[in-house]
C-alpha cells in the first residue's frame, strides 16, 4: 500500500492541514505504454492555493476526495513504454503518491547531469520560465531602467531580480524577511531592498530606492506592496501581473486605490499572463536559463523540505513566507 494526499474540505481563508488527507492506496498493475513512478521530489506552488476552491479559474479545480496533483520529479520504477527505462527520472503533473502507476505521455525525461533535479521544478522549470517570459517579454527591460520585483526572494522572483540585473537594470526587491533582504542585496546583488512587514513607511522606502521612479514592475503578490509600486511609475511604464500571493486567502475583495489613472497619465502597459501562454517557446526560454545557469550568471536557492508526510506543511508554509527560493518537498 502505498500513502497518498487529497483534498479533504476547501479552505476557507489561509489552508489549513486539515483540508487534506492521508490514504492508502494499491497500485494497478501496469499496462502496455505505461510506467511506475517512485516520487523524488514534489514541488508545491501558490497557484495550488487556486485549485483548492471551486472558483472559476483558467485549471480546473481540485475535487474533493481527489489526489492533489502538482509538478513532481520522479523516478522510473517500472516500465511498458518504449521511451523510458528503469531509472531514468522524469518531470510530470501528478499526484501527491508515494508511487504512481500513469501513462508516459505527459512525462518529460530529465537529466540530473544537465542539472540538479530540483532545478526542474524550480529555476529550470516552471518558475524560471515564469519569470523569464513575464519579465522580457511583457516589461521589455531596457538598460538603466528601474525594475522593481515584489515576492523577490520567491522561486520566481529571484529569478526576476537576476534577468533584470544581466539586463543592465536598476533592481529593487520587495521581501519580508531581513534575511531574504540580506540575501537578494549581497548574494544576488539588486540594488536596493525592502522588507515590507517592517517598514515604518513602504512610500517612503520606495521614493529613496527608485530615485528615477519605477520604469518596470514584476507584480507577485498583489494587495497594497503594489499599489505603493504602481504610485510611482513612470511615463511609458510596463507592469506584469504573474501573481496576487496577498490576496489568494482573501475571503473578500479589498478594494484599493482605483489606478486607471494613473495608467492614463503615465501610458503604462500593465498585461496579466500565464506561463503557459509562452509553452510553444518553453524550448527558448530553458536553454537561455540554461546558459545562465551555467556561466553563473543566475544564481538559485530552495528551500527543502524532509519527507511525504510534509507536503501540507510546505505548501502552506508558502502562505507564511518561510521559504527562500523555491519550495520543494524531498521524498
Ligand atoms: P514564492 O515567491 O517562492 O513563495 C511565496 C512567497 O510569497 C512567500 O515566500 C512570501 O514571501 C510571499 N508572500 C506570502 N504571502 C504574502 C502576502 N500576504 N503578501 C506579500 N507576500 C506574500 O512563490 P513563487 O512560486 O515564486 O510564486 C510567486 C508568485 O508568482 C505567486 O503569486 C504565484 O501565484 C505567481 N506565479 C504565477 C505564474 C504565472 O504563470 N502567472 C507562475 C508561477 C508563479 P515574503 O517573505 O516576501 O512575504
Amino acid at each position: 500500500m502505498k500513502k497518498q494526499f487529497v483534498l479533504k474540505s476547501r479552505p476557507v481563508g489561509k489552508p489549513a492541514e486539515s483540508n487534506f488527507e492521508t490514504r492508502l492506496i494499491e497500485l494497478p498493475n501496469i499496462a502496455e505504454g505505461e510506467v511506475r513512478l517512485v516520487a523524488h521530489t514534489f514541488s508545491v506552488d501558490p497557484y495550488m492555493r487556486g485549485r483548492m476552491s471551486d472558483a472559476k479559474s483558467y485549471i480546473a479545480p481540485y475535487q474533493i476526495g481527489e489526489a492533489i496533483v502538482g509538478g513532481v520529479v520522479a523516478r522510473v520504477a517500472e516500465s511498458k513504454a518504449e521511451n523510458l527505462k528503469v531509472g531514468d527520472y522524469v518531470l510530470g503533473m501528478l499526484p501527491w503518491q508515494e508511487e504512481m502507476v500513469v501513462p508516459a505521455s505527459g512525462l518529460q525525461k530529465v537529466d540530473e547531469k544537465i542539472a540538479p533535479l530540483s532545478y526542474y521544478l524550480g529555476i529550470l522549470g516552471m518558475p524560471g520560465l515564469t519569470a523569464y517570459f513575464g519579465l522580457l517579454d511583457i516589461c521589455k527591460p531596457q538598460k538603466d531602467e528601474t525594475v522593481v520585483v515584489s515576492g523577490a526572494a520567491g522561486a520566481v522572483g529571484m529569478v526576476v531580480g537576476q534577468i533584470a540585473k544581466i539586463q543592465g537594470c536598476r533592481v529593487v526587491g520587495i521581501a519580508g524577511d531581513d534575511a531574504k533582504v540580506d540575501y537578494i542585496l549581497n548574494q544576488l546583488n539588486f540594488d536596493a531592498a525592502i522588507n515590507y512587514k517592517t517598514t515604518a513607511n513602504l512610500d517612503a522606502d520606495l521614493a529613496v530606492a527608485c530615485p528615477s521612479g519605477v520604469d518596470v514592475y514584476f507584480d507577485n503578490v498583489g494587495g497594497e506592496i503594489s499599489d505603493a509600486v504602481v504610485a510611482r511609475i513612470n511615463k511609458g511604464a510596463r507592469i506584469s501581473i504573474c501573481g496576487q500571493i496577498s490576496l489568494y486567502n482573501e475571503t473578500t475583495q479589498p478594494v484599493g486605490p482605483r489606478i486607471q489613472p494613473t495608467l492614463l497619465k503615465r501610458s503604462a502597459l500593465m498585461k496579466g499572463f500565464i506561463v503557459s501562454n509562452y509553452a510553444a517557446r518553453f524550448p527558448e526560454g530553458f536553454t537561455k536559463l540554461a546558459e545562465w545557469v551555467g556561466n553563473g550568471q543566475l544564481k538559485y536557492n530552495n528551500t527543502n523540505y524532509k519527507g511525504f508526510e510534509k507536503l501540507p506543511e510546505a505548501f502552506i508554509a508558502l502562505f507564511e513566507g518561510k521559504n527562500l527560493g523555491k519550495l520543494i518537498v524531498e521524498v
